[in-house]
């Protein structure tokens, strides 16, 4: 049977895992804007796309909406993480509403980047997945028709363009390292003449769980990924593990675990996508051991120091 108490069961957990910086600094810019404006703090979107997160910060006061026409005129509002389209904090000053922008600092730089390559008459393919925030946000960057998105290497063959236009890329922070490379390699095939974004738009936390996952995965019977079903990120660390031949399945909470996942499994590899909190994580790994005799190996591929500073408006 797959839930014996008495069967070892050896965890080959992922780091890094969970939280990045930039998840980090929006959870304290909503905390940090509660205590300085006092509750309610209006959050458009989810800050980040966590139900543990959202549900902990609603317990202090916030109210999460989606359009900034749900936020009153006289209460602050923080936009997540994901970024938002310049149309936003337009409007948002329009309405004189007092804002806070969590942007995180690496989607930001993704921004403008966007705005230098229209600047200099070029014609954006933007590397995404359709309908994420993130990517309605950096699309938002730009006048209307001057972005195009581009979400598999199929969709490079139908693009209208040709290799007389001025054309560069960039991409989504939170996409796979590998299909991206794909796209970009045919995105370059067809247009010699596009032009690369100054730095990788993937960020340092989507490369550096990908290639931890992608480390333990070949030696695991199942893999587990802690995140939530619209957190881009945590899916492309389902896909490097199924690519690596190992069954894998998001789950969002310990309590998502079924046990008869665990027939047949002798070593589980966990990770976390960059919205889920350690807590997280050790609730599942509590959870494994009602079941089995659970072993804990840590499996490091790199270190990460990132910090990114909070906005002047919370720190004065
Ligand atoms: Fe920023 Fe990357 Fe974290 Fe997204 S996943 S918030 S881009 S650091």
């Amino acid at each position: 049977a797959g839930n014996d108490p008495r069967l070892p069961l050896k965890l080959l957990i992922a780091a890094p895992r969970g939280f990045c910086a930039g998840v980090d600094r929006a959870i304290e810019i909503v905390e940090r804007a509660l205590q300085k404006y006092g509750a309610p703090v209006y959050v458009r979107h989810e800050i980040v796309h966590n139900r543990y997160v959202v549900d902990s910060l609603k317990a202090k006061g916030a109210i999460f909406v989606e359009e900034l026409d749900e936020v009153p005129d006289d209460a602050p509002v923080v936009f997540s993480a994901h970024g938002v389209p310049k149309s936003v904090p337009a409007e948002a000053e329009r309405r004189k509403l007092l804002y806070v922008d969590a942007t995180c600092p690496l989607v930001s730089k993704v921004h403008r980047q966007a705005e230098r390559q229209i600047e200099k008459g070029q014609h954006i393919l933007f590397i995404g997945h359709a309908g994420h925030p993130e990517v309605i946000g950096t699309m938002g960057q730009v006048p209307e028709g001057q972005i195009t998105l581009v979400e598999t290497v199929e969709d490079v063959a139908d693009l209208p363009f040709t290799q007389n236009d001025d054309l560069s890329f960039l991409s989504q922070t939170t996409l796979s390292v590998d299909d991206t490379r794909e796209i970009i390699e045919a995105l370059q095939d067809r247009y010699p003449q596009i032009v690369a974004p100054k730095a990788e738009d993937i960020c340092y936390a989507t490369s550096n769980r990908q290639a931890a996952v992608k480390e333990i995965a070949g030696g695991c019977d199942l893999v587990l990924v802690i995140g939530a079903p619209n957190s881009s990120n945590s899916l492309r660390l389902v896909e490097v593990a199924e690519r690596m031949g190992t069954d894998s399945r998001l789950i969002q909470r310990a309590e998502d675990i079924q046990p008869e996942w665990l027939e047949g499994v002798a070593t589980l590899g966990l990770t976390a996508g960059a919205s889920a909190p350690e807590k997280l994580v050790r609730e599942v790994v509590d959870r494994l051991s009602d079941w089995r005799q659970v072993s804990e190996e840590i499996i490091t591929t790199a270190e990460e120091n990132m910090v990114f500073k909070l906005p002047r408006q919370l720190t004065e």
